[in-house]
């Protein structure tokens, strides 16, 4: 198994692993249950994997979705990235501006 993604935006990491998975590509997600135990104030940063052998076709993939990244918005209020279906702030629940 390789890493092939890591953001501690957990919208942008699903948003990766849905491109992969689109293709057929099976993809194993780290780091998604540990809030219990997470120290306040310290972010975990979900974790795509994928098998060796999927690898190069996973970031192939992930480099064609990324020119879409034009359509996403900066939000005004906090700057985190939202995607373009998303018509408040995933964060802070500003509107698009
Ligand atoms: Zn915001």
């Amino acid at each position: 198994m390789k890493q092939i993604y890591t953001n501690e935006n957990r919208l942008l990491a699903m948003n990766s692993k849905n491109v992969i998975e689109c293709a057929g590509i099976a993809v194993e997600i780290r780091n998604e249950h540990t809030s219990g135990s997470a120290i306040p104030g310290h972010q975990i940063w979900l974790e795509l994997w994928v098998d060796d052998s999927d690898y190069e076709t996973a970031i192939e993939l992930l480099k064609s979705s990324e020119n879409d990244e034009s359509k996403n918005w900066i939000c005004s209020t906090c700057a985190e990235q939202n995607t373009e279906s998303f018509e408040i702030c995933w964060n802070c629940q500003s509107g698009k501006s």
